[in-house]
């Protein structure tokens, strides 16, 4: 059996839409999941990361893939990363989380880093030896990031003290070191922003875990700095850039999302079918049923519609695009709609969907996650209205 309760079958029909390449890809990567999965019950109900299966996630091409070869990195497409995207969230919500929040630190290590950052921090986290994780958010500064109030006061001789409280921060407990981003002058602004790299060995750095709805294998955490003094070449990037330096990887993330919601969309479609058949009440198959039918029709067209639109953004940023709008709308349509097929893969299972380790039950609360993190639903809608018509809701 597979993580969708389903047993493990030939390759799906859309995957006939990808090249040879991609399809590969896919297929190694739903080999991996399917032979992980078996950890998945016990992760969740335990919530714990099972950390020993990170480097083989590497090996098949997460994280890795999203790094240019010359930083060690595989150097695969927008496209290839999303496909990898949309296993993980067909398997193991709290693996494709762990991906993605990965994904970043390497992705802003890459972009930015001096190459002792790369070889201190990428290099081993590309190969599975340390687990980084991105701290922006705090309790007073969510949707409006830049408000942030954390503090970067330089010392002399070039060092900063970090002092402040991040919140819901990704595997913040299974990490070794993370990049915050905090304030050298609260009256810049956003311009005021700077990254560092802090290690969980610097002094009065604390990691205080938050036991969460979804995703429960991953960990949910807030991390107090008090008083955590780095050095001045712990700066990543430049000085006053951090919230820009963040923001360049806001696509990638945002794909990241959707591909990874459509995986729930197509496990939600695969448990409910498998329910369906197998289940009889008035004497026929629950499939029998045109009620039951619809509500398979709808998460096979919604599961449809957020493969295409989330490969088409992937496909406008390989070309070189932009890509800003399409991967607002693919986050913002593919995370409401894995909400959507989430609920009604829940109807279909009846009372056993609402039980504890019931599959429909995991994809309903990991979905649930998913329109709040790398911007909520509304922060999208707003994103997409500006670019349309080039007014700003927010400021
Ligand atoms: C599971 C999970 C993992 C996370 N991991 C990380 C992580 O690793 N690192 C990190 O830095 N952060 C992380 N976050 C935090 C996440 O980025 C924030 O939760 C998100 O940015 C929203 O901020 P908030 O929760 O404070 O909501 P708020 O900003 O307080 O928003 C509350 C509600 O108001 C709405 N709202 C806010 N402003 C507007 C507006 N101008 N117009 C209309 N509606 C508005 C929002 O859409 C939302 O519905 C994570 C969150 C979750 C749930």
């Amino acid at each position: 059996m597979t993580a969708t309760g389903t047993d493990a079958q030939a390759a799906p029909a859309h995957w006939a839409q990808l090249d040879e390449g991609c399809a590969d890809l896919a297929r190694r990567a739903r080999g991996y999941l399917d032979e992980i999965a078996p950890l998945l019950p016990a992760a969740e109900r335990d919530r714990v990361l099972p950390v020993e299966i990170l480097p083989g996630l590497l090996d098949v091409g997460f994280v890795r893939g999203a790094i240019p070869v010359r930083d060690g990195g595989l150097g695969l497409s927008h496209l290839q990363m999303a496909l990898l995207m949309e296993e993980a969230g067909r398997c193991w919500g709290s693996i494709r989380t762990t991906a993605n929040i990965l994904t970043l630190v390497a992705e802003l290590l890459s972009a930015a880093g001096s190459s002792e950052q790369k070889q201190r921090f990428l290099r081993p986290l590309l190969a599975g030896e340390r687990m980084g994780w991105f701290a922006l958010t705090e309790p007073g500064a969510g949707s409006d990031a830049a408000s942030l109030s954390t503090l970067a006061e330089r010392l002399p001789g070039g060092s900063y003290r970090l002092t402040g409280r991040k919140a819901y921060i990704t595997n913040a407990s299974y990490g070794d070191f993370g990049i915050v981003l905090a304030t050298t002058d609260p009256g810049l602004g956003a311009r005021g922003v700077t990254a560092f790299l802090v290690e969980h060995t610097a002094g009065g750095c604390r990691v205080e875990a938050r036991p969460q709805l979804s995703v429960r294998a991953a960990s949910c955490c807030d991390v107090v700095l008090d008083g955590v003094v780095v050095p001045g070449a712990s700066v990543l990037g430049d000085v006053g850039r951090g919230l820009s330096l963040a923001m360049s990887a806001v696509n990638s993330g945002r794909l990241n999302v959707s591909a990874g919601c459509t995986g729930i969309a197509q496990a939600a479609l695969e448990a409910a079918s498998a329910h369906a058949v197998s289940r009889t009440q008035f004497g026929k198959p629950l499939a029998a049923f045109q009620l039951v039918q619809q509500l398979i029709a709808d998460i096979a067209v919604q599961a449809n519609a957020a493969r295409q639109v989330y490969q088409s953004a992937a496909r406008l940023l390989d070309s070189g695009a932009d890509g800003r709008l399409e991967c607002s709308m693919a986050k913002y349509f593919c995370s409401e709609a894995a909400n959507q097929v989430a609920t009604k893969a829940v109807q279909v299972f009846g009372a056993a969907g609402l039980m504890e380790g019931n599959v429909a039950e995991r994809l309903f609360r990991d979905a649930r996650e998913a329109t709040i993190p790398e911007g909520t639903s509304q922060m999208q809608i707003l994103q997409i209205g500006r670019a349309l018509l080039g007014v700003s809701a927010v400021r």
